[in-house]
């Protein structure tokens, strides 16, 4: 009779290039898959309901994977800890595998875990998968954490060859009896007030969905990816995020799979995206190097930093509602409210506007990203918001605005994005459909534009709201020195 060995599934609801599940197979151990959903365990960043929304389905097809293989998923709610000792005690188990995870209260959570359950006679081991560099990989010539982008990828770049991806078992042990699973529906993941439509006309969760999405990436796209990257109106990017969120596919299948398949290999036509896979890395280094980044600024000087005051409510509701009456920033506001998910480029854009022009904490952005995305991710979110409000590593200055209607006229000079999200602006000429306030009156009419009525009236004039920001930005430079 083999061992029988737990393994732990968290952020990797993947059976190729898992490691956990790998080293159970490889030791002739007999693997039970087992999920425990415990969101209370990760406060204050428990999934948000997008998030959610994904792993109730990326959960199910992991199960149907497993069954296919002659096994299946075990799924638990509850403490932990708990719940492992329960399992290991029930099925006489021998050891617990998992694969790591990089949050701040995941690594203290894990860390606990283990000593207890190695206190106890337990094997417990846990691997890297998640990521291509563990954070502590990597360091400086002075042994410090990397802060600047270029010089930690200058130095991860040269170490990519990391050998093939494991292979996915092909069979699998039937689960033991007397472990009862719950139902799906018991994790209560799914919204009880059914706003889901758009996420599930435009996604399909699980592994097989995320490897298929990235054979046709490498296949048809990569090869553009430099050019159409910046186009919010055109399918130019992977959109591998919430599957590399949850781990349906891990980085290292991702660049094996450009190395394999793409001329030129990892340094070719594909170095601009696997660059963003590097920004990935860089995202989880920077977290767990500094875990505090998620509520403080990396940079100090913005601990004092002056956030609106009087109607930042008001404010704050029409930016997240896609009601602010500045096209770019509405269309990309809408498109993550309906799918889930927004281009890079409107994510830049949106952000800027809400930290400089409406001078609101990068805090309340960063919160209604993690409530909103499919592919909320602390390490990747953190970095993305503390960047565009200038304070975190390797930031974009803080008086460096964009202004969303040049962003408009150069990454959607023809107004595609902006019409398909905001269509009451559809019939507007391109020249005015970043910018109708700007409209001659008789255009607007014919457009069917009426502002305040059919489409909002700006909730800031653009141009003052820059100089009230760099103000802010100057009186605070003269406090801190
Ligand atoms: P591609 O361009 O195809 O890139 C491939 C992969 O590289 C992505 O799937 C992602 O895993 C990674 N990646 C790309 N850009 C970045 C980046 N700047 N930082 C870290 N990883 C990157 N990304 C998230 O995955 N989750 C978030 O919660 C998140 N929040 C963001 C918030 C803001 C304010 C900003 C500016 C960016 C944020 N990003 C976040 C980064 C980026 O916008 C998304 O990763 C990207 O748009 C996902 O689309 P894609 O898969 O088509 O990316």
């Amino acid at each position: 009779m083999p061992a029988t060995a737990i393994v732990w599934l968290r952020r990797d609801l993947r059976i190729g290039d898992n490691p956990a599940l790998h080293r159970a197979v490889a030791r002739g151990e007999r693997p039970v898959p087992l999920y425990v959903h415990s969101p209370g365990e990760e406060e204050p960043w428990s999934p948000g309901a997008a998030s959610r929304w994904w792993l109730h389905y990326s959960l199910t097809s992991l199960d149907r994977q497993l069954r296919a293989l002659g096994s299946g998923l075990i799924l638990a709610r509850g403490d932990s800890l708990a719940t492992l000792r329960a399992a290991a005690q029930a099925l006489g188990a021998e050891a617990v595998y998992w694969n790591r995870l990089y949050d701040p209260t995941l690594v203290a959570r894990d860390s606990r875990i283990k000593q207890a359950l190695r206190g106890e006679g337990l094997r417990c081991e846990s691997l890297k998968a998640n990521v291509l560099f563990e954070p502590w990989e990597l360091a400086t010539g002075t042994r410090e954490p990397y802060r600047v982008f270029t010089a930690f990828w200058r130095k991860a770049a040269a170490q990519l060859g990391q050998g093939p991806p494991l292979s996915a078992p092909t069979a699998l042990p039937p689960l033991p009896e007397g472990l009862l699973s719950l139902r799906m529906d018991a994790l209560g993941l799914l919204p009880r007030i059914p706003w889901d439509g758009g996420l599930a006309a435009t996604w399909d969760p699980g592994e097989p969905a995320a490897l298929a999405r990235l054979e046709t990436f490498v296949d048809q796209a990569v090869a553009g990816y430099a050019q159409d990257r910046d186009l919010p109106g055109v399918v130019g990017t992977s959109r591998l995020s919430p599957h590399l969120h949850l781990g349906e596919v891990s980085p290292r299948q991702v660049l094996h799979a450009v190395a394999d398949r793409v001329p030129g290999g990892l340094a070719g036509v594909a170095e601009p995206f696997v660059r963003e896979i590097g920004w990935r890395e860089f995202a989880h280094h920077l977290l767990y190097h500094f875990p505090r980044t998620p509520e403080e600024p990396l940079d100090p000087r913005f601990s004092a930093f002056p956030w609106r005051i009087g109607g930042a409510e008001a404010l704050l509701a029409a930016w997240q509602r896609g009601h602010t009456g500045i096209p770019l920033v509405d269309a990309g506001m809408r498109e993550l409210w309906h799918t889930g998910w927004m281009h890079n480029r409107e994510r830049m854009v949106v952000a800027s506007l809400l930290t400089k022009h409406l001078r609101l904490p990068w805090q309340a952005g960063a919160r209604w990203f993690w409530d909103t995305l499919v592919d909320a991710d602390l390490a990747a979110n953190t970095l993305g918001w503390q960047w565009s409000a200038g304070c975190g590593a390797d930031a974009a200055p803080y008086f460096r605005v964009f202004n969303p209607v040049r962003q408009g006229e150069r990454f959607d000079p023809r107004g595609d994005y902006v019409r398909r999200w905001c269509p009451e602006l559809a019939a507007l000429p391109d020249r005015w459909v970043h910018q109708p306030w700007a409209a001659p009156e008789p255009i607007r009419q014919t457009a069917g534009v009426t502002l305040g009525r059919d489409y909002p009236t700006p909730i800031v004039d653009l141009a003052e709201a820059r100089r009230e920001a760099l103000t802010a930005w100057d009186q605070q430079k003269g406090v801190v020195g």
